[in-house]
């Protein structure tokens, strides 16, 4: 992910290498390569502009002195603005003062989520956190019996309506609101301090997914919403996340697929987009292909 990108911020800055000085002309070539990388790499138009009208200002008034020549100072304001718009700093997730703590998953169908519940479960696991996952994607057909399976892989029960649905072909039947806010309630008495809730996506976005999201979120009272979100999905990154920022609203985003070879820059503009924090990133469809979300180390390996 992001090579692409990687390789032409890095010629870019070639270019810089020998001046000694920068003129407003060599500003403006940089800033215009830029531009043109993020914009091939698929980052949103508004966050490129925004992204790039920064970098020229810093780069106009930065002082010639101090250790960096120009070259290594462009790169540094290039990187803190990397930093910016991945989000500043980290943020790890935030417990209940009261377990359990609720962990909602939310994003359309393919994005990710009921793997990505079973890597949050093995993390938090290892932590030393007794998670419960919560079966509540009752819309497709094998989704209950993909999670007990990632269940069983992470160590980790899971709460389901139908535990032993017989056939991949076989939708669970229940009223998926119900489904959650008894799996809470299933913590509750087993004493497990994390709940992690599977809901239904859809292909795309619609209203009824939405709203039943949106009924979920409001029956369970979530500490965390995680908007899960496929790296791939290009500029309909940017609609598909304000679509649920709206419709559901979420406190933070998970990256999945960031093993990809796609442009990925859809996955820079999320965070500036929806001014939520980009908290985890999923890198392959391993239980293991997953961590932490760090701004700083990201923006290193884009400029490296
Ligand atoms: P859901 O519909 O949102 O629950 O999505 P799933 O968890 O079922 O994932 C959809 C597909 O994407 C599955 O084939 C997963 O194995 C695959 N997948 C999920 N996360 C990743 C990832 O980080 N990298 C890759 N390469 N594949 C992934």
């Amino acid at each position: 992910m992001f090579a692409t990108l990687s390789d032409r911020l890095t010629s870019t800055f070639k270019n810089l290498r020998n001046k000694g000085r920068l003129s407003e002309a060599d500003i403006d070539a940089t800033v215009r390569q830029i531009r043109r990388a993020l914009l091939d790499a698929d980052v949103a138009v508004p966050v490129v502009r925004e992204f790039t009208g920064r970098v020229r200002e810093r780069a106009l008034s930065a002082e010639v002195s101090g250790a960096l020549n120009p070259a290594q100072q462009v790169v540094k304001i290039v990187n803190d603005e990397l930093i910016s718009i991945l989000g500043g700093s980290a943020r790890p997730l935030s417990f209940a003062k009261v377990p359990p703590t609720v962990i909602m998953l939310a994003g359309l169908q393919g994005a990710g989520k009921t793997t990505l519940a079973g890597k949050l479960a093995l993390h938090l696991r290892e932590q030393g956190h007794t998670p419960l996952l919560v079966a509540a994607d009752l819309q497709r057909p094998n989704a209950v019996t993909q999670l007990s399976v990632v269940g069983e892989r992470a160590g980790v029960p899971v709460y389901a309506p139908h535990p032993g649905v017989a056939s991949e072909l076989e939708v669970p039947t229940g009223d998926p609101v119900q489904v959650a806010i008894d799996g809470v309630a299933e913590a509750r008495a087993k004493v497990h301090d994390v709940v992690i809730i599977d809901t239904a996506g859809r292909l795309g976005v619609d209203g009824e997914l939405m709203a039943q999201a949106a009924d979920i979120r409001a029956a369970t009272n979530p500490d965390e919403v995680l908007f899960v979100i496929d790296a791939m999905i290009g500029q309909d990154a940017v609609t598909t996340a304000k679509a649920f920022l709206d419709g559901v609203d979420f406190t933070g985003v998970v990256l999945s697929k960031l093993d990809g070879d796609a442009r990925g820059g859809a996955a820079l503009s999320v965070a500036s987009v929806t001014g939520r924090p980009i908290m985890f990133a999923s890198t392959g469809e391993q239980l293991r292909d997953f961590e932490a979300f760090y701004p700083d180390r990201m923006a290193s390996r884009i400029l490296d």
